[in-house]
């Protein structure tokens, strides 16, 4: 134990900070501060996500009760995410199912599983209303800066504030940081919650009687929906390829626009209620995805960037908060395994060399998955030799394994 806490600060209380805080304040050398830019911190995470087993076998490295916390936010097990031929002669055909395994897939609200992790951090190290807008290193170790002008001194500084995060830009140096900002990954997509009931009368009663997540793909677009919040609720969600990105990122979606968009799937009732059910609601806005082509390091001195900031990723691998999951059980080993503020630069250095290759895999194998879920041709065959092969390497990982590469690297580092 060192004499006093090595102090640590998150900045940005997304998925990726807050369950990296409820890992690290279960170390007691650790003093560790979470500041959040919102003021409402879940308020401001809409949409759901689907974990399959690899995510949740991660997250439970990180936080042992996990799979209570995904039980009381509302997580639904499906039997698997299943690709389905959306358009042509041979519409309904399905072309595999992915994550069929004995830990079942769960889809749930983000904004729940939020809430349920932040109660696995103490109140009194949570600071909502906090923009950083500086980082300084200095003699002792990382100075930031607030917004609101008050500052604060740590050990060690974890960037976890998203895809257009300043600690990217402090990490990556002024010099290099627009060359390698987030770009626009081809795709855009609209999602919206619906009720059950409405999703089931108009995307059709046989599709809701296993809950699945189904991903329907050909011809230029993809339609995914899965069931959520204890099966009262259905994500619903259509993405299509972009020429071009707004700058602001946001489409007003019209129904001329979807039509024009589903031209090919005219026969597939799921493609006409799922047009229905993305714009019965206020504001029917598409968002142009996002990401890194590359990211040439994660650490830089005593600070480092996990989650979005790191390895923002378009949707196709559905693993972008898993890739963040990852990170946070890495860092907490190394951070384990921590006695003193002088090996944080070395612990970020083993996490940059164990985490980054993987994380940029998940980033440019999602974009491939688009670019061939996407492609104007309607064989299931096709589609099935193209796709089924991409998944296999996020699963085949062995975690234990993964944090003792990483601790080995910070111990080689420190001896050399
Ligand atoms: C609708 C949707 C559905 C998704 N579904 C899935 C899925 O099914 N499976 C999956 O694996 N992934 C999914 N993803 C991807 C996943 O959301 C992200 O990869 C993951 O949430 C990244 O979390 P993060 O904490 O790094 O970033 P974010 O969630 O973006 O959080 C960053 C936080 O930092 C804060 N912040 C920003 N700037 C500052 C600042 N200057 N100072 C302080 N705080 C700041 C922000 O307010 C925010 O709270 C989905 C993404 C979206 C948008």
């Amino acid at each position: 134990m060192p004499d006093s806490p090595i102090r640590v600060a998150i900045i940005g209380g997304g998925l990726a900070g807050m369950t990296l805080a409820a890992g690290l304040t279960k170390i007691p050398q650790l003093d560790v501060q979470v500041y959040e830019a919102a003021a409402d911190i879940a308020g401001s995470h809409g949409g759901s996500y689907i974990f399959n087993s690899t995510i949740q076998r991660s997250l439970e490295r990180v936080i042992p009760s996990a799979q209570e916390l995904l039980h009381r936010a509302g997580a639904v097990p499906n039997e698997s995410s299943r690709f389905i031929l959306g358009s042509g002669p041979d519409m309904g055909t399905v072309i595999f199912d992915n994550w069929a395994t004995k830990l079942p897939p769960v889809s749930f609200r983000r904004a729940r599983l939020l809430r349920e992790i932040i109660t696995q951090v103490p109140d009194d190290r949570i600071h909502a209303s906090k923009k950083l807008i500086a980082i300084a290193s200095n003699d002792h170790g990382v100075e930031v800066a607030f917004e609101d002008g008050t500052k604060g001194q740590f050990d060690a500084v974890i960037g976890a504030d998203g895809i257009f995060g300043n600690v990217r830009k402090y990490v990556l140096g002024d010099t290099v940081a627009d060359k390698y900002a987030a770009e626009p990954s081809g795709f855009w997509d609209i999602r919206v919650i619906q009720p059950y009931e409405k999703a089931k009368a108009l995307l059709g009663e046989e599709i809701f009687k296993l809950d699945r997540q189904y991903v329907w793909i050909g011809d230029g677009s993809c339609i995914l929906h899965d069931v959520l919040e204890d099966r009262t609720l259905v994500q619903c969600m259509i993405c299509s390829g972009e020429a071009e990105s707004p700058k602001d990122r946001r489409y007003h979606i019209t129904r001329e626009y979807l039509m024009e968009t589903f031209s090919n799937w005219n026969d597939n009732p799921v493609a006409k209620g799922m047009i229905d059910l993305v714009l019965d609601c206020e504001k029917p806005y598409g968002y142009s995805q996002w990401e890194h082509r590359e990211t040439p390091t994660y650490s830089n001195g005593r600070v480092c960037i996990i989650g979005d900031a790191a390895h923002a990723t378009s949707s196709f691998h559905g693993f972008g908060a898993g890739t963040s999951i990852e990170d946070t059980m890495v860092l907490k080993a190394l951070f384990h395994n921590i006695s003193s503020p002088d090996e944080i630069e070395a612990a970020f250095k083993a996490f940059d060399s164990v985490r980054r290759a993987r994380s940029q895999r998940v980033v440019n194998s999602s974009r491939e998955i688009g670019d061939i879920s996407l492609e104007r041709h309607s064989e299931a065959d096709k589609f099935r030799r193209a796709l089924a092969p991409k998944f296999g390497f996020i699963d085949a990982i062995d975690y234990e394994e993964h944090e003792k590469e990483a601790v080995n690297k910070m111990k080689e580092i420190l001896t050399s």
